[in-house]
């Protein structure tokens, strides 16, 4: 089973990982209605398909005012939505998630997988993250790292550390971050998830560590 973006972000939620605020709508007059509700100046329509690549096809939106946010859901809200994850035909877009935007200083690339190879868990991570990540590993795939996790000791702080480090964050978000891996390796564990992405988590101009985009697969067979 695949969760949405919004449901990703339900789940990091309830796990304690900070999110934007963010509501799931179906129709442009109740996108509006979101913003509303969500209040500041800046807003991200998101496109909730199971496929990434959103951002570079139409399906990620920055809007500044009440009547973009209107246009952008109209515009994308009973298409399809062709990325190059999507296939040609596209992916129909039913739910449009409405954000609070944020102030990006850096994109960060994290997940959690099952290595298959060595039967463990495993962190990817790299500070190129972003819209260009399939670049950077076909490119440069020096700049994304592996901490893998031996199943009985678990997460373990040094690991933590070792991401943190690889991804260049300073003492304050080192916290921030140890917390957050924490927090994803448990929901990881307790979900029976098989990958868990977070691409971009980003550092914002305020310094804070925060999941802009999710994706979430959990375990059928479990
Ligand atoms: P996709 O991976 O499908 O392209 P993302 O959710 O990663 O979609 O969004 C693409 C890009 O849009 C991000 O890398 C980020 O730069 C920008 N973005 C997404 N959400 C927000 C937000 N809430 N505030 C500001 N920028 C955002
Ligand atoms: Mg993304």
């Amino acid at each position: 089973m695949n969760l949405h973006e919004y449901q990703s972000k339900q789940l990091f939620a309830d796990y304690g990982i900070p999110v934007p605020s963010g509501i799931a709508v179906k129709s442009p007059e109740a996108a509006v209605d979101a913003a509303k509700e969500l209040g500041g100046e800046l807003w991200v329509v998101k496109a909730q398909v199971h496929a990434g690549g959103r951002g570079k096809a139409g399906g990620v939106k920055l809007s500044r005012s009440l009547d973009e946010v209107r246009d952008f859901a109209k515009g994308m809200l009973g298409t399809q939505l062709v990325t190059h994850q999507s296939g040609p035909e596209g992916l129909p877009v039913n739910v449009v998630y409405v954000e609070s935007g944020s102030d990006i200083d850096r994109e960060l690339y994290l997940s959690m997988l099952v290595d298959r190879e060595v039967s463990r868990v495993a962190f990817i991570a790299s500070a190129a993250g972003g819209m260009d990540i399939e670049k950077v590993a076909a490119e440069t795939p020096e700049k994304i790292f592996t901490v893998a996790i031996a199943p009985d000791a678990g997460l373990q702080d040094y690991q933590a550390r070792q991401l943190a480090f690889g991804l260049g964050l300073d003492k304050t978000q080192m916290r921030q971050f140890g917390d957050i891996v924490h927090r994803l390796y448990r929901l990881f564990d307790e979900c029976d998830a098989s990958l868990v992405e977070i691409n971009p988590l980003i550092v914002t101009k305020a310094g804070n560590v925060v999941a802009l985009d999710g994706k979430i697969n959990i375990d059928s067979n479990a």
